[in-house]
């Protein structure tokens, strides 16, 4: 009845490792877009579950017979689609660690460490990206939990009632209206599904040029909800959007938060990292007026999936969201501790910061900011290629890392550069060499390159550039 004898492990563990370092060492060799079809996988997994166990050495190779085939893999150089997001070495050792001790992190009784690790390595993130002491941090498995936590806290703080009476059949209750740019991601919008605000309680304002949200079009709409009986209790403003990584104008939002007093949030799910740089300091302009901010190591920090952390300057009104005592959860320690049970929906949690002790501890500071440094430099560098080439378009600002653009040879309408696009993209990413993904911006077609990957180095960039032009000769 026992569990797999330690010295059993200790001999798959080895394997298993070795395994590891050769995927990551021969990870070029693979194509970083699976090429399967949908039920490939599927097919050769056998149907009933086994009735006798059997040796895990059979199970270790039918990884390679069964799973690779079917992964997109997310560490290799060629992954520039979406925002990639890889592990590293010291990264893959916490996750493995954090599973042997399975520590759950509940309340403070239940590993006193992986409480105060916990509030540690929010402290020093808080440093890394310059954020003053008035936050604390949580770490949640997602950007879309971050937010939703944000949200809930935008509502707990109109002091309402909603814990007690809930929002539906009420008629002393507002509607209440949250606003976001419409380049918002839409875990924004899942958020306030979630908690009842609804899609219909979403305005979602316009972006300029620049597709960043345009402050006086918020002040407009705040005005006309508020004429209409509506409260508006929070606005999110976004550091690096999801098609185009623009730059929503923190401090002007944060004048009409403050004014109307809503919750504001600003999601930096994926451009936050980079405040570590000091040149890039400029896109945390405003944010010590942000009521909370969710960044994801596990986007642009080599943190294995998942990780995403959450800063806010008012943690009462998070717990006040949530937190319940149930008996069998009360400890000793309960008035000089702090569970983390309390600020979340969830009880049970994985001991997900030993992932930034290691990896934070392993390349310090400097060396993570040095390498996404490189990589908006890549990204940079890659957009003046675009620019001096007449047969491409820029098609957005580059900021951060990533590059919008597309394909625009002469005599070719509208309609025929989508197509075009679109089928380009297929080629591209059939080339089993790079994989990349698109956008559309205004109604147009258009291809997304992103870097991010801590195996990119400028010759993967310099071979995206020859397989995009290449492919692209087909077409003209
Ligand atoms: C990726 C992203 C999200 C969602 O992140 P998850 O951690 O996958 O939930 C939210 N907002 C922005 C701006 C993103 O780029």
């Amino acid at each position: 009845m026992n569990d797999m004898p330690t010295e059993e492990f200790r001999k798959n563990g080895h394997k298993l490792v070795d395994w590891i370092s050769n995927y990551l060492n021969d990870i070029e060799k693979y194509p970083p877009l699976s090429q399967v079809n949908p039920g490939d996988i599927l097919k050769r997994i056998q149907q009933t579950p086994p009735a006798n166990g059997e040796d895990i050495e059979n199970v270790l190779n039918d990884v390679d017979k069964i799973i690779m085939d079917g992964i997109t893999h997310w560490n290799h150089p060629g992954f520039m689609a979406y925002f990639n997001s890889t592990s590293s070495g010291p990264g893959i050792l916490a996750e493995f660690l954090s599973a042997a001790l399975n520590a759950n992190g509940m309340l403070w009784k239940t590993s006193p460490a992986f409480t105060e690790l916990e509030r540690s390595m929010m402290n020093w993130f808080r440093q890394m990206v310059g954020l003053s002491e008035n936050y604390w941090g949580i770490i949640y498995d997602t950007a879309s939990t971050s937010s939703m936590h944000a949200i809930a806290s935008a509502r707990e703080q109109l002091d309402l009632g909603f814990r007690e009476k809930g929002m539906a059949g009420r008629s002393d209750v507002p509607k209440l209206i949250l606003y976001c740019s419409e380049h918002a991601h839409n875990s924004i919008d899942k958020g306030a599904v979630t908690l009842g605000i609804g899609l219909d309680g979403i305005r979602k304002i316009p972006a300029n040029e620049k597709f960043e949200m345009v402050p006086q079009k918020l002040e407009e709409a705040v005005k006309e909800d508020i004429a209409k009986g509506y409260k508006p209790f929070c606005v999110v403003a976004t550091v690096g959007t999801t098609s185009t990584t623009s730059i929503d104008p923190v401090e002007a939002i944060a004048d009409i938060a403050e004014k109307n007093n809503m919750w504001l949030h600003i999601d930096a799910a994926y451009g936050g990292v980079t405040a570590m740089i000091p040149d890039m300091k400029w896109i945390t302009k405003g944010w010590d007026r942000a009521d909370s901010i969710v960044i994801n190591p596990h986007k642009w920090l080599f943190t294995p999936m998942d990780l995403s952390i959450f800063f806010t300057r008012k943690p009462d009104i998070l717990k006040r969201a949530f937190s319940l005592s149930a008996e069998y959860l009360k400890t000793k320690q309960d008035n000089e501790v702090e569970n983390l049970m309390d600020y979340g929906i969830q009880l049970g949690r994985r001991f997900r910061s030993l992932k930034l002790w290691f990896i934070i501890r392993y390349f310090g500071v400097e060396g993570l900011a040095a390498r996404i440094k490189n990589h908006i430099e890549l990204a940079k560098e890659f957009a003046g290629w675009i620019k001096a080439d007449s047969n491409f378009k820029l098609m957005a600002p580059v900021p951060f890392s990533t590059v919008c653009f597309r394909f625009q040879p002469e005599n070719k309408n509208e309609a025929e550069l989508n197509l075009l696009n679109e089928k380009l993209l297929e080629n591209i990413n059939k080339s089993g060499k790079i994989f990349l993904s698109h956008t559309k911006l205004n109604g147009k077609f258009v291809i997304r390159l992103t870097i991010g990957s801590i195996r990119q180095e400028r010759r993967h960039i310099i071979d995206a550039w020859e397989i995009i032009k290449s492919t692209a000769r087909g077409y003209r």
